[in-house]
């Protein structure tokens, strides 16, 4: 596979600018479309596709600090649990295009893109540009996939969502006949020992029932699957899992912590594939 093209050759993604969506081309160093809107990659080889609309905020997307400890987390081994199920499972298996949606600093893209097309998404420059410097293989975007997925009409295969706002109606568009999106959902008891403490809120959680609605006609579930892994923290583990947990740690809930040693903290993970019909 390593004379294939790169996946920013193939033609998938679609010009970002509003009214356009023509397709996007490689050429040179940047991405253009027929009616000459272009988008420079930049040194690392990741391109920005987000709009001026998109750029409102100074730093759009996850702060650099939750982005971080999310990084961190996973390379702790965290997820190990996660990635091993979503392997078994053939998240990385696709001979079409692959996503990694809201990939952040691309993490699980790395443990888990097959060797066909894949790319990478999220919202914050930060992330992205982090991302391409150690993975130049795949396609990483900075893109607001809330206001809509670069890519043409039934461009890809295998979408990845670990904890992703779902922009349903675009993969709908996005995702081919018989394509998947995996979803990863915070299980019921996800982070249970860390909000009892933090927000004295021991409540199940329930994502599954709303992402199921949300996915109506037009899609089934292929496949459902909860995974629960309890892991030994520490306060540097504590203190990057109220970042994930929270976008961020504030100064009230980090106090809640103070003292706090060691917590065994219990992950919980929905995965819901949902497959286009
Ligand atoms: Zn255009």
């Amino acid at each position: 596979m390593s004379t294939a093209a790169h996946p920013l050759e193939l033609r998938l993604l679609r010009c970002t600018v509003r009214g356009c969506g023509a397709p996007l081309e490689l050429a040179a160093h940047a991405l253009v479309c027929a009616r000459g809107h272009a988008f420079d990659r930049a040194r690392a080889g990741h391109v920005n596709l987000l709009q001026p609309q998109d750029r409102r905020a100074p730093e759009p997307g996850d702060s650099s600090a939750a982005l971080l400890a999310r990084e961190r987390w996973f390379e702790r081994g965290r997820a190990a649990a996660l990635v091993a199920a979503l392997a078994a499972r053939g998240a990385a298996s696709a001979s079409g295009a692959w996503l990694d949606l809201c990939c952040g600093t691309g993490a699980f893209t790395r443990a888990l893109a097959p060797r066909g097309p894949a790319f990478g998404l999220d919202l914050a420059a930060f992330a992205i540009e982090r991302a391409a410097k150690r993975d130049p293989a795949r396609a990483w975007l900075v893109a607001n996939a809330d206001r809509g997925l670069p890519f043409v009409d039934g461009a890809l295969e295998r979408v990845l969502a670990v904890q992703a706002r779902l922009p349903e109606r675009e993969l709908a568009r996005v995702v081919a006949p018989g394509g998947r999106v995996i979803a990863v959902l915070p299980g019921a008891r996800d982070q249970l020992e860390l909000r009892e403490r933090v927000l004295a809120d021991a409540r199940p959680l329930e994502h599954a029932e709303r992402t199921r609605a949300l996915f109506g006609a037009g899609w089934r579930v292929a496949h459902e699957e909860q995974l629960e892994a309890r892991v030994a923290c520490d306060r540097a583990a504590l203190a990057d899992a109220l970042a994930l947990a929270y976008r961020g740690q504030r100064a009230s809930e980090t106090a809640r912590l103070a003292g706090v040693d060691e917590l065994v903290v219990t992950q919980a993970w929905h995965v819901l594939e949902l497959e286009r019909c």
